[in-house]
């Protein structure tokens, strides 16, 4: 009788979550999975931390969620394709409602159980060299739990699902020493009330970005967005400027924006992003190349060529994270069971490559190599192509492109609009919320 395979997987955020769901689905080809995760609880960013900086172990807070937040996807594409959210909710949820929904998750799917709290992955290593035959590579995942008991633990896979908002992207600005205000990064930033009047420099204007902005102006900050893309339309009535990108700080401390034109501003807040961080892994050992922004090659953004036992969940970024954490786990679960042929290392690397490549040719940064958005969903109707499962269905997609056009339109008020997914390929508007 074939063994069962055996899984550790770090964090109980959304993707280790699903990664334990779908693992528990199938007892006749695995045993159920070790979950690790170093919080108290389960939801990753979705657990909203009042506190910013380092719980009382002395490690820094994981979640970046802020006070207000409310998603920036509707309900109806945020969703595991198979567990929808409450119906009476409308489209655009707070926080705390997706926290809800993974704990609901977690009972249905009886996941707690399974799940290590307190207990910190600070090593894994493989510890068999024999890559040329495939899954041949067992791990060694070492953890310690808040009381510091060490543990050692085998496994045939791992699923590294340690989520990729933590750790901030802190661009260097020449001259940031002189600069006499407050510097932070979004990571940090919980709610407005303390910018209330004050001068405030927000770099970067990506999802975070804008949304923060408009808090800040609500509280009458005078804002000023800097970000190097096209200029955007924001609701007028707020005041919030737009300003190219800054360049530097000058000896005054006042910041220099590319026009040339100058300001000085109470506060600096860096919207900039987050970096990769995989600290309990030598990345060179498993032939990756990890950069703050960007992590090579994983063949379907998904695996090391030379370590086909190993999955990353949800390095792209612009996606649909809860429907692309189900079809990349999907997949990696199709890869373990045998279902699904990989190509040769050789070949694996040299098609990551080649994507790279072309990318990199038609003028796409290095920092946004990752990014999938309008591609995320080929790139599923592939992985369940050769995974042999159901895709998501078009109307997601549909959808997407709606809430993209809104967002563009009003990025205040495009969360006020309510849906509701007609079938597999066609979506409604609601004229008012769902009745609660
Ligand atoms: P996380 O949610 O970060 O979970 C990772 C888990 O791993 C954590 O619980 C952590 O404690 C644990 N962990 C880390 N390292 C270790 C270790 N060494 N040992 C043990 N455990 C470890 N997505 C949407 O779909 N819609 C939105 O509207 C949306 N808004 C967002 C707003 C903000 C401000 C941010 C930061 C993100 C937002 N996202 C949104 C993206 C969000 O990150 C994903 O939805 C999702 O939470 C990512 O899940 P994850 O499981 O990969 O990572």
């Amino acid at each position: 009788m074939k063994r069962r395979v055996r899984v550790a997987v770090i964090g109980a955020g959304p993707a280790g979550l699903c990664a334990a769901r779908h693992i528990l689905s199938r007892p006749e080809a695995f045993d159920p999975p070790v979950v690790y995760e170093m919080t108290d609880h389960l939801g990753g960013t979705w657990f909203y931390e009042e506190k910013a900086g380092t719980y009382d172990n002395g490690y820094p807070i994981h979640s970046s969620m802020y006070r207000d937040l409310r998603t920036n996807l509707p309900k109806e594409i945020m969703m595991f394709p198979d567990f929808p959210f409450d119906d009476r909710l409308p489209s655009f949820l707070h926080h705390t409602s997706v926290q809800q929904y993974l704990e609901k998750y977690c009972e249905r799917y009886d996941i707690a159980r399974h799940i290590k709290f307190n207990t910190v992955v600070e090593k894994v290593k493989p510890v068999s060299m024999e890559t040329e035959t495939g899954g041949a590579v067992t791990w060694e995942v070492i953890s310690h739990s808040t009381c510091r008991d060490q543990n050692t633990q085998t496994f045939d896979s791992v699923f590294v699902c340690n989520g990729h908002y933590s750790d901030p992207h802190l661009p260097y600005i020449p001259g940031i020493e002189h600069f006499k205000g407050k510097v932070l990064h979004s990571h940090s930033y919980r709610c407005p009330e303390p910018f209330a009047n004050k001068s405030v420099v927000v770099l970067g204007a990506k999802a975070s970005g804008v949304d923060i902005s408009i808090e800040l102006a609500q509280v009458n900050a005078q804002v000023i967005l800097s970000h190097n893309t096209t200029t955007m339309s924001l609701p007028p009535p707020l005041g919030i400027r737009q300003a190219s990108a800054v360049v530097g700080i000058l000896e005054d401390g006042s910041l220099q924006f590319q026009d040339g034109s100058v300001t000085q501003a109470d506060v600096l807040l860096f919207c900039t992003g987050y970096n990769f961080n995989f600290p309990f892994l030598c990345p060179s050992d498993l032939g990756l190349d990890v950069q703050d922004l960007f992590v090579t090659p994983l063949y379907k953004y998904l695996l090391p060529p030379g370590f086909p036992s190993i999955f990353f969940i949800g390095i792209c970024k612009i996606i649909c994270p809860f429907i692309h954490f189900d079809c990349q786990v999907k997949f990696a679960l199709a890869v373990l069971e045998g279902s699904v042929e990989l190509p040769t290392q050789e070949e694996m690397k040299e098609e990551v490559q080649k994507a790279m490549q072309w990318k990199q040719d038609t003028g796409v940064q290095v920092k946004h190599l990752l990014n999938l958005d309008k591609d995320q969903w080929d790139y599923y109707l592939d992985l369940a192509r050769v995974g042999q499962f159901t895709p998501p269905e078009p109307v997601l997609e549909s959808l997407y492109e709606e809430v993209r056009i809104q967002r563009q339109k009003d990025p205040q008020k495009y969360r006020q609009i309510n849906y509701r997914l007609i079938d597999a390929t066609q979506w409604e508007l609601l004229e008012a919320p769902p009745e609660q």
